[in-house]
């Protein structure tokens, strides 16, 4: 794919620029869950995002260029926290490529330019999160230099973190002449663009998740391309009481509840509710539960989409031809109540082996695809949680706007 930008500047992929015998700066996504391993040690618990990068990573190596990675993780204050140190997943990216990676714990001076300097072609070295740089966040110009003076080319291919405008990710294509957009930020930015330029129809979107406020900008975008717009999760229940049916004691965010009836007012005919609920006496997965139709009873909570509901999105996700989601159905991190999430990513599988094309993205909603299973029937899904809703709102993404050339 090669990508030109409405003016008259260009992006160049992997396969246009010269990489061997270079330096190549490559920013990837590898803000991974990590967790105590049996030694007691950190290790990596979900290594999804590491996988991704690796067909940018190999096309820099087989090419013969020296690779430097480096990579935010978790949020640490602007300075070095053991416990958020990229070492563990330095170790599980040496056990995916099969070979050395160099892992350098400095900031950007001596001890790293000397490991640049007598890695062979095809080396990978990785350098420590970078917001354990004051600098990282602050998009520090500083910072960006001393990365970039370690460059002959800057890759980005951190879809996920391309919606911040931080040294690593923006800052510093500006200090280095010869920039590429990797191989997934590629894939993730084509995925998207067919999804909102050409999506085959009828085109659906689902909704849910904890808060309305976090989405109000990509319910608004997404209703001007959808034929259907289905909601669950907390969700529902802000559009509910904004349409002054009653919710029992569900979240609901109350100062959304005027926006919630103004867009449901102008998209009647696209935005379809939960006809029936699981609802339960307490937050908490042993509370007594039940199935509640229309209104939630007093003093109950709604924490899944009900039945009746699960078969009517079903039929109507089993007709359309694109489908994108974003937000669990429910609180589909208990058992009793992710019934509806898992069977709308099992409705997805069914819907992509029919041909349609179907896109998942959020942290959430993408950790609750991998639980249920059906992951690897789905089309695509997207390393980038806030970055693909930015991208769907229709914002520029600042990541993508320094790489252009
Ligand atoms: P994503 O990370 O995929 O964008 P969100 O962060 O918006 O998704 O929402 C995920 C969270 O929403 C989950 O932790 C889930 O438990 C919660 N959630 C879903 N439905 C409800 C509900 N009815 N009540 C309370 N929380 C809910
Ligand atoms: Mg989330």
């Amino acid at each position: 794919m090669s990508i030109t930008t409405e003016t008259e500047s260009h992006i160049f992929t992997l396969d246009e620029v010269e990489l061997k015998g270079k330096r190549v700066l490559v920013r990837v996504d590898f803000n991974v869950p990590l967790e105590a391993g049996e030694d007691g040690r950190q290790r990596v618990a979900d290594d999804m995002r590491i996988r991704a990068a690796l067909p940018t990573i190999r096309a820099v190596t087989e090419a013969g260029g020296r690779v430097i990675l480096m990579s935010h993780l978790g949020r640490p204050r602007g300075e070095p926290d053991p416990a958020l140190s990229l070492a563990p997943v330095a170790d599980r990216l040496e056990e995916l490529l099969e070979d050395r990676v160099r892992f350098v714990s400095n900031d950007v001076g001596r001890v790293v330019r000397e490991t640049v300097e007598s890695m062979p072609e095809g080396g990978v070295l990785m350098l420590e999160n970078t917001r354990f740089q004051p600098g990282e966040k602050r998009n520090s110009e500083a910072l960006a230099e001393d990365l970039a003076s370690l460059a002959d080319v800057y890759v980005n291919d951190a879809f996920g973190a391309s919606h911040r405008a931080h040294a690593s990710t923006t800052g510093v294509a500006g200090h280095v002449k010869v920039k590429a957009i990797g191989r997934l930020f590629e894939r993730e930015l084509s995925t998207l663009h067919t999804l909102l330029e050409q999506p085959a129809q009828p085109f659906t979107a689902v909704l849910g998740g904890a808060k309305v406020s976090d989405k109000i900008g990509v319910i608004e975008a997404l209703l001007e391309r959808v034929d259907r717009l289905l909601i669950g999760g907390a969700m529902s229940y802000t559009f509910m009481k904004a349409l002054e049916r009653p919710v029992g004691a569900s979240r609901v965010e109350d100062d959304l509840l005027d926006e919630a009836r103004t867009i449901y007012e102008r998209a009647e005919d696209k935005i379809i509710l939960p006809r029936d609920h699981v609802v339960a006496e307490d937050f908490d997965n042993d509370a007594p539960h039940r199935i509640a139709e229309g209104e939630i009873p007093r003093g109950m909570m709604g924490l899944d989409i009900g039945p009746a509901t699960i078969g009517e999105y079903r039929k109507i996700l089993l007709d359309s031809q694109t489908i994108v989601w974003n937000g669990p159905m429910g609180v589909f991190e208990m058992s009793n109540f992710s019934k509806g999430t898992f069977a709308i990513a099992e409705a997805l599988a069914e819907a992509s082996d029919g041909g349609a094309m179907t896109v998942v993205g959020g942290g959430d909603s993408v950790a609750a695809v991998n639980r249920s299973g059906y992951a690897d029937r789905i089309s695509h899904i997207s390393t980038g949680g806030c970055a693909m809703l930015a991208f769907l709102e229709g914002k520029a993404l600042p990541a993508l706007e320094a790489l252009q050339s």
